[in-house]
Formats: structure tokens, C-alpha cells, sequence
């Protein structure tokens, strides 16, 4: 018997239909590695970290949290977020905590057009659409730089300071891997979204090296545009879009975008990548904890399973994310769909119908 893979995976399933959506990839992840030519085994490790931890215990992970999750391959992590606990507290406490530790700068965002989902997008081939942002992951917007309080020169209200960071080095890797991901793509474009105009020093500093960068590859085409300029092409001409690479927020904001045009935000992937290596890297469904819905067993797992095969990919298992793609398409196109995407499968049974298709074609 050929020697197969073996993972170890660090579980962290959040609040709300976090935890619902990330049984439903572990469920497929279960079925792939045990099939007759399954190429890998896996291991779990559960870690309950989130909102409710927080409430009892006033921090949103353990204090040797990362130290805990460091030494596996990868994290797979549901949403956090629960009405009582301020969002920034539940984001920076935990999701954000690991993407700047363990230096995964890249977040890689596919937007997917799904057969058999209504678009909101009324595009002739609609069913051809589909592109990638990238999104810078450890500084820009999200630096963490700022505070409260100033009150200098006599001022009597509150005021608060919040700076971006942007690294020439920060900038040029994940421009970089927007080109190189470009290069494995049929149609090689890279786009850069900035709002430069108004951002006068980081931006600009992001735009000097995306131009400088560019010349490295001469044959990817490349484009340049404004945040606001470039929502409105991501509704009227979204067959332009190919690689968009972005800074942490304007990419952040992007995604929900591509997202609800391709039909609902729950069936958006993404992987937070340290492509370096040196530590593991998370694999997270776009959407958040939806306390709207949760309990409710209707939540779509489309996109917790998309990251789980953004997961496969990151591991060496390529053949295995596209096959996991593909049977995500073939569940909608046959009609699968859960509540956000229009019909009325349930989470439980949208997993059963994407087992089916793969069952047929692993
Ligand atoms: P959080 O505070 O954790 O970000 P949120 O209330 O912002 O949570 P999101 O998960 O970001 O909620 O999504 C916004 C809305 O989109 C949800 O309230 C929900 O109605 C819908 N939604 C998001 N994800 C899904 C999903 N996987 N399945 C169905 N509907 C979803
Ligand atoms: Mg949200």
C-alpha cells in the first residue's frame, strides 16, 4: 500500500453557524480520506475558542492559544461573532490575532459563479464569470495603530486615531503572489484597487510597487483603479476582473460584494495563506457567525466546504480541491440549494448532495 499523507488539523468552529458550517467540511474532508484511493489520513483537534469562551472567560482565545495550534498543518475556522460581544473585541481576539501571528499575509478570496444559482447579476454569461481577490492580510487598514482619547489643543469631545500601515515589503509580497497566481490562470490579469488618490502615502507607496513589480512579468496584463470605480465595474463589467489584489479593507469589502453578486454570502471560500510556510495557514468561509440563522440547520456549507478544498490545495491535494469544486457545482446545478440561495435543502443535506457528486467522480 502506497504511503498516504498524514494531517493534523486544528479545529476552531466560532460562534453561530460557524460552528454548523464547519461539521459539514469535516464531513467531506472524512469522506474524501477514507475512500479506497484516498491519498491522505487526518487528525483533529478541537479548540473551543470564540464569544461564548469569552464571556466566561474574558478573552476570546486560551493565553497559550497560538502556541496550541502552531505545530499543525492547518486551521480550520468557522465565525465568530455573538450579539452582546462587540465585533472588534471577537475579530481582533481571534481571527485577526492568528492571521497577523502566523504572518498570513495573503487571503485568498475565489469569487465563483454557481450553476443553478440565481445572480443578482444580470450578465449574459454569467456562468463564465469567475475571478480571485487577494487581499493583503497583516497590515494596512488593519495595523492596530491608533487610540482614543487625544484630547490635545483644547478639545472637549472624544477623538480617536486610527492610521494605516503599509510596508513596501508588505505590499510587494502580496502583489507578488497576485502576479504569480496570475501566471497559473488562463487569462493572465492582474488588477490593483487602491483609493490612492485620497490615501496620499501608503497608497501611493502601494502603487509605485505595483508599477514596479509589473515590469517583472511582462506578460500579465495589468490595470489600476479606484476602490469606487472599481465596485461599480464589479457589477457592470465583471468579465474584466481576473486577479484583483487589494489592501486589507478595500479588499475586505470587495469580497462581500463579488460574493452577494454571485448569489449569497454564503457560498464564498477563502484561505488565509503564509505562503513563506513557516506557519500554518487558515482556511475560513467569507461569512460570519449569521446569529440570524443559527441553530436553524439552514445555513449553506458551500463555502465552509470551498475553504475546506482551498485547504486540500494548500496541502498538496490539488486533484481533490477540484474534484470538491466540481461537486459543489454539480449539487447546485441538480438543484440543491439551501434558503440564501434560493431553495429549501437544509446544511445536513446540502453536504449529502455534494457527498453524492463526489462519490460519483472520486
Ligand atoms: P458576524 O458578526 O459574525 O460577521 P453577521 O451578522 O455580520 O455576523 P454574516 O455571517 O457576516 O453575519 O452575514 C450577514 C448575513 O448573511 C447573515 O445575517 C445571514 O442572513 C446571511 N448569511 C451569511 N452567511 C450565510 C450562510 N452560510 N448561509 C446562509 N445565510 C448566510
Ligand atoms: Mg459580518
Amino acid at each position: 500500500m502506497e504511503n498516504k499523507q498524514h494531517f493534523k488539523l486544528a479545529v476552531i468552529p466560532g460562534d453561530g453557524i460557524g460552528k454548523e458550517v464547519i461539521n459539514e467540511g469535516i464531513r467531506v474532508l472524512e469522506f474524501l480520506s477514507t475512500q479506497s484511493n484516498s491519498k491522505f489520513t487526518f487528525e483533529t483537534d478541537y479548540f473551543p475558542w470564540g464569544c461564548e469562551y469569552y464571556l466566561e472567560n474574558g478573552k476570546m482565545m486560551a493565553d497559550d492559544g497560538l502556541e496550541k495550534i502552531e505545530d499543525h498543518d492547518a486551521i480550520y475556522f468557522g465565525a465568530v461573532g455573538f450579539p452582546g460581544v462587540p465585533d472588534h473585541i471577537s475579530l481582533w481576539g481571534l481571527r485577526i490575532a492568528i492571521c497577523q501571528n502566523f504572518d498570513q499575509w495573503a487571503n485568498i478570496r475565489p469569487v465563483e459563479f454557481l450553476p443553478g444559482v440565481k445572480s443578482k447579476l444580470n450578465h449574459p454569461e454569467k456562468e463564465k464569470l469567475n475571478w480571485v481577490l487577494i487581499r493583503e492580510n497583516t497590515e494596512g487598514e488593519y495595523s492596530g495603530i491608533g487610540g482614543r482619547n487625544f484630547t490635545g489643543r483644547g478639545a472637549r469631545k472624544e477623538v480617536a486615531v486610527q492610521s494605516s500601515l503599509f510596508t513596501e515589503e508588505g505590499c510587494e509580497r502580496v502583489i507578488r503572489y497576485a502576479f504569480e497566481t496570475a501566471l497559473k490562470r488562463d487569462r493572465k490579469k492582474v488588477t490593483s484597487v487602491t483609493k490612492s488618490n485620497a490615501q496620499q502615502y501608503g497608497m501611493v507607496l502601494w502603487d509605485e510597487v505595483f508599477a514596479r513589480v509589473s515590469k517583472e512579468y511582462p506578460d500579465v496584463e495589468t490595470d489600476q483603479w479606484l476602490v469606487d470605480a472599481m465596485a461599480a465595474n464589479f457589477v457592470l463589467r465583471p468579465e474584466e476582473l481576473e486577479v484583483v489584489v487589494a489592501s486589507n479593507l478595500l479588499a475586505d469589502i470587495l469580497s462581500d460584494l463579488g460574493s452577494a453578486l454571485a448569489g449569497s454570502l454564503g457560498i464564498a471560500a477563502s484561505a488565509n495563506l503564509n505562503p513563506d510556510r513557516r506557519f500554518p495557514s487558515m482556511f475560513e468561509a467569507v461569512h460570519g457567525s449569521a446569529p440570524d440563522i443559527a441553530g436553524e440547520g439552514i445555513a449553506n456549507p458551500i463555502g465552509a466546504i470551498g475553504s475546506a478544498a482551498l485547504m486540500l490545495e494548500h496541502l498538496g491535494l490539488k486533484e481533490e480541491a477540484v474534484l470538491v469544486n466540481q461537486a459543489i457545482k454539480d449539487a447546485t446545478q441538480s438543484g440543491f440549494l439551501t434558503a440564501d440561495i434560493g431553495g429549501n435543502t437544509s446544511t445536513k443535506e446540502m453536504t449529502d448532495s455534494i457527498l453524492q457528486q463526489l462519490s460519483n467522480i472520486y
